[in-house]
């Protein structure tokens, strides 16, 4: 048997990290993973040990060639070094072949690691490459470094704490919505507790829809959270005089769509073109809109909390984005004129004129 030690601080765990490990096995010809979640990292000061082990394990399972091992969580040293956690797998595994997995960013830093020399010769120190991160050879070649590259991943824990990515398993997004974990309090300070409940029910139905249309689901996700950011604010008039000039005679009903695009855009810094365009068009719609901002649109509408029966709606959106979207069209136009609610502004227009006057 081979094993791959594989340390790190998953505050979140996240697709980098679970893809690495799987590239690793392949490429090494390993028999398991062991995830090693530490207790005290020197640089780092994360979440409770407990929130990140369950999403470790939520992230995990059913991956029959990954282990998850508690030593660093259960030590009850001040700081874990990575020499003594080695040293137990060593006295272990004595007749095994050990690797210990890092990503590129980690060569950098390998000089600062304490025993290092005794660490590379007790395990085959593994490199595996990282956006961003150029080789460092000198290191490479003084700690025996074995190098595999393959697919890099763009993806860290902070930019899932931020709000930048959630390139992590659903369970994983659920479990850190449930628990308000990382961006999500920053989300909720913008909304009563009622329309978060909606961003997240949105949200939910977002990812699933751009699932099933073989899309991106993270990005329909982040798109749902925070769609109405703005909805609750008291100055949309002032953003829109300063950042939407040639919007301000829409109807005010409309204006937290522009106002949360700019939110997204400098509060939480979201540079994704089609997160904020989801975002500004998601209660009018537009003409030629893209695939994501149709799913917002829809799923803000739609969303199983909403008054209504929409089943039918849900289950049209994902079978088919382009007929689905024209049926959500609809069936917005006849609550509209049901509840005699003027539609009559440009983008609404625009929207319905462009999908629904010929069938493109
Ligand atoms: P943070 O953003 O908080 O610094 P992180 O994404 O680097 O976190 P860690 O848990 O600190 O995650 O990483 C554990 C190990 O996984 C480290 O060796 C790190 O280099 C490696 N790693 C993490 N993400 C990637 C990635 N996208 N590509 C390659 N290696 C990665």
């Amino acid at each position: 048997m081979s094993y791959i030690l594989f340390g790190g601080t998953f505050d979140p765990i996240h697709f980098g990290h679970i893809n690495i490990a799987k590239f690793a096995l392949e490429k090494l010809s390993a028999d398991k993973v062991i995830f090693i979640p530490s207790k005290n990292p020197r640089w780092k000061d994360p979440i409770s040990s407990a929130d990140r082990l369950n999403m470790i394990n939520i992230a995990l399972s059913g991956e029959k060639d990954f282990i998850i091992s508690h030593f660093e969580l259960d030590s009850t040293e001040p700081v874990n070094y990575s020499i003594d956690t080695i040293e137990h797998f060593v006295k272990l595994y004595p007749n095994e072949k050990l690797y210990f997995l890092i990503g590129f960013d980690q060569v950098d830093n390998l000089d600062r690691w304490h025993e290092i020399d005794k660490i590379s010769k007790l395990v085959q120190i593994v490199a595996i490459s990282r956006p961003s991160y150029p080789y460092n050879h000198e290191l490479l070649k003084r700690y025996n470094v074995q190098v595999i590259q393959g697919k890099e991943y763009d993806v860290s824990s902070t930019d899932i704490r931020t709000l930048k990515s959630l390139y992590t398993p659903r369970g994983v997004i659920d479990y850190i919505v449930d628990h308000k974990l990382y961006f999500t309090k920053s989300v909720e300070a913008y909304m009563s507790s009622s329309r978060f409940l909606h961003s997240v029910s949105t949200a939910k139905l977002a990812y699933d829809i751009a699932s099933s249309n073989g899309l991106d689901p993270t990005i329909a996700y982040i798109a749902g959270l925070i769609h109405d950011i703005a909805k609750e604010r008291s100055d949309l008039k002032e953003i829109m005089e300063k950042h939407y000039p040639q919007y301000i005679n829409m109807p005010s009903f409309i204006y937290h769509q522009f106002a949360g695009e700019y939110i997204a855009r400098t509060f939480f810094k979201i540079d994704d073109e089609r997160i904020l365009e989801a975002i500004r068009v998601h209660t009018t719609g537009d003409r030629a809109m893209g695939k994501y901002a149709k799913i917002l649109y829809a799923a803000d509408k739609i969303e199983p909390t909403r008054n209504f029966d929409s089943k039918s709606l849900i289950e049209a959106m994902k079978s088919n984005l382009t007929s689905g979207f024209r049926e959500v069209l609809k069936a917005q136009i006849e609550y509209y004129k049901s509840k005699n609610i003027d539609y009559s502004n440009n983008m609404q227009m625009r929207c319905f004129t462009y999908y629904l006057k010929e069938e493109r």
